[in-house]
């Protein structure tokens, strides 16, 4: 690879799921060996080795770890299930320090029994409970707000402004906000948005896929750069003059990718980034 491209590739992160069908191991090597500098580790991938275990792997590969994924899902209408979050949640803090990871993203949850207003006070209630062990631990958690199509099941925090006003509610330096293109970028707020988000410091992660038109399938057919009808580089501008230093980080469900040759997937990342973000 010349330098240019090189050092193009600077800020250029991959999350284990995009390569789901790699084990850590060879997605570190495979990464390495392409000039990505930093991965995001979903904790499935975890599993095999351990938590210390993977971020050796991960160090010695070379690369930064830039977050786990994922933490959340607080709200249920049964009591139980939300202690059992909670648990679950420190579980995941613990696995992030040890892996050595500075981040833990939260797809914050939601329940279709109840409110979403209820939803999102569990989700307050949640945060409250696991956000001083993530100080202690020098772990950060980083709400990600989800496109209002996941708002049954996956998250009753749909926008970034609910975001803001979560993580605004606790005002604590641990925790911010994850931009995922693929579920902001309709939000006609959304620059203005980021721009608060960023004078507040709380721009903690920038994911990015494209959204394919038409979408076969809105959980597992997401885009790579290019391939939709996102504005990936406007937004990232967005991200940038905002303050924004961090990884690009490419995350895509896709069966139709994870049945590809996952060798010939990651070049074609690598080009898309490169062309279209
Ligand atoms: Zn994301």
């Amino acid at each position: 690879m010349d330098q240019e491209a090189e050092r193009d590739l600077s800020r250029l992160c991959v999350h284990t799921i995009t390569t789901r069908p790699l084990d850590l191991e060879t997605a570190v090597a495979e990464y390495a060996s392409r000039g990505i500098r930093g991965i995001t580790v979903w904790r499935d991938a975890l599993q095999k080795t351990g938590a210390k275990r993977a971020g050796r792997i991960i160090r010695e590969g070379g690369l930064d770890i830039v977050s786990l994924c994922r933490g959340g899902f607080f709200p249920s209408t049964d009591r139980k299930t939300r202690k059992s979050s909670i648990a679950g949640n420190l579980a995941a803090l613990e696995e992030a320090h040890d892996a050595g990871a500075p981040l833990l993203v939260l797809v914050c949850g939601a329940d279709p029994g109840q409110s979403p207003e209820t939803s999102r006070e569990q989700i307050k209630a949640g945060i409250e409970a696991i956000l001083p062990r993530a100080a202690e631990l020098g772990v950060r958690l980083a709400i990600e707000p989800l496109h209002p199509v996941y708002a049954d099941t996956r998250s009753s925090i749909n926008t970034m402004k609910q975001a803001i006003d979560m993580a605004r509610y606790f005002d604590s330096s641990w925790l911010g906000v994850a931009v995922d293109v693929y579920h902001v970028w309709w939000d006609e707020e959304l620059e203005t948005a980021i721009d608060s988000c960023g004078r507040d410091g709380r721009l903690f992660a920038f994911h990015i896929c494209d959204w394919k038109v038409p979408t076969g399938d809105i959980l597992n057919d997401r885009g790579l750069m290019g391939e939709g009808c996102i504005d990936i580089r406007r937004i990232r501008g967005w991200m940038e003059r905002s303050g924004f230093e961090g990884y690009n980080e490419v995350e895509i469900f896709s069966d139709i990718y994870w049945n590809l040759d996952q060798d010939r997937f990651l070049d074609m990342i690598v080009r898309a980034y490169l062309d279209h973000s």
